[in-house]
């Protein structure tokens, strides 16, 4: 049997188990997917083989990790410097990032949105700085702290802390820092999230599964909103598409996985 995990420091939350066992059951494929709580991402190299791994999605906060742990990087994810999908290939580690891809595809409900702000600097928000701006949109990065916006400012994005903030207005908000995931933190500061929200037409926090602070505030403002469970699915559909080296279509792969929302 082909083993996968998911990588993350928390990841009991992680629903993609659910997702990829229910399409690897459905087409009858002999394999397991698990998820292993790493604590140290130098780690995640040695685990991978000691665990015998076929492939593993790598979640908070273990992407940038993921990246160095890899023998070569493909696609996007080499710009980005963040992997989140590792394929095993006669024993050489291939890193992808299908976050960035499975973020664009769940915008699309949205409309057309020409201003973005960015708000966090990991590696979620280099993947979707990149991808937004492949897709005609330079975003703002803001994040709490200096070291992580080097990369952006390095890329000639425009990016701020919360101390030099000087709010614009902003079409569509994205949460992209995990503040929310497992405590009641906002990811700014309430007089900066006011502002935003008063001129902003959408909002998107990619963790999902539940009612984040920065969404139940975005919910207030009475404009159009969204968890991260389609980004979820997208970015599943795309990792399951390589783990299965290409024999099974996402077209096919999607329904399926699709329908493990509804356990
Ligand atoms: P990283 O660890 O790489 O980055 C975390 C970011 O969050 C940093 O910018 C950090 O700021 C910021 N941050 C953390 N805590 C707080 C806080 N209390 N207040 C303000 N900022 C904070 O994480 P990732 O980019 O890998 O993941 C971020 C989130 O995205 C996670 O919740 C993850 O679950 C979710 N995600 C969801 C996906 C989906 O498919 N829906 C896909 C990918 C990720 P600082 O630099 O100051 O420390």
């Amino acid at each position: 049997m082909d083993i996968f995990t998911i990588f993350g420091d928390p990841v009991a939350h992680s629903r993609s188990p659910l997702m990829h066992n229910h399409v690897f059951n459905t087409l009858t494929i002999d394999a397991c997917y698990t998820r292993t709580h790493l604590v140290d991402g130098s780690k995640l190299r040695q685990t991978f083989f000691d665990k015998n791994l076929k492939g593993a999605n790598i979640t908070v906060p273990h992407k940038e990790a993921a990246f160095l742990a890899c023998d070569e990087v493909r696609g996007i994810a080499k710009s980005i410097g963040a992997v989140n999908t590792i394929v095993n290939e006669d024993g050489k580690l291939i890193g992808y990032n299908t976050d960035a891809d499975g973020f664009i595809a769940a915008l699309h409900s949205f409309g057309e949105v020409k201003t973005a702000l960015i708000l966090g600097a990991g590696g979620t928000a280099r993947a979707l700085g990149l991808v937004l701006r492949q897709n005609g949109i330079n975003p703002t990065i803001l994040n709490r702290s200096t070291s992580r916006l080097e990369y952006f400012t390095k890329n000639d994005f425009l990016t701020y802390t919360w101390e030099n903030f000087s709010c614009e207005e902003y079409d569509l908000i994205i949460n992209t820092t995990s503040a929310g995931l497992g405590d009641d933190n906002l990811p700014v500061p309430i007089p900066i999230l006011t502002s935003l929200l008063q001129t902003a037409q959408c909002a998107i926090d990619v963790i999902y599964g539940k009612e984040t602070p920065f969404l139940a505030y975005v919910k207030k403002a009475n404009i159009p909103y969204k968890d991260g469970s389609d980004m979820l699915l997208e970015q599943g559909v795309l990792a399951n598409y390589l783990f299965l080296h290409g024999a099974i279509s996402t077209d096919v792969i999607h329904p399926i996985m699709h329908k493990s929302f509804l356990f």
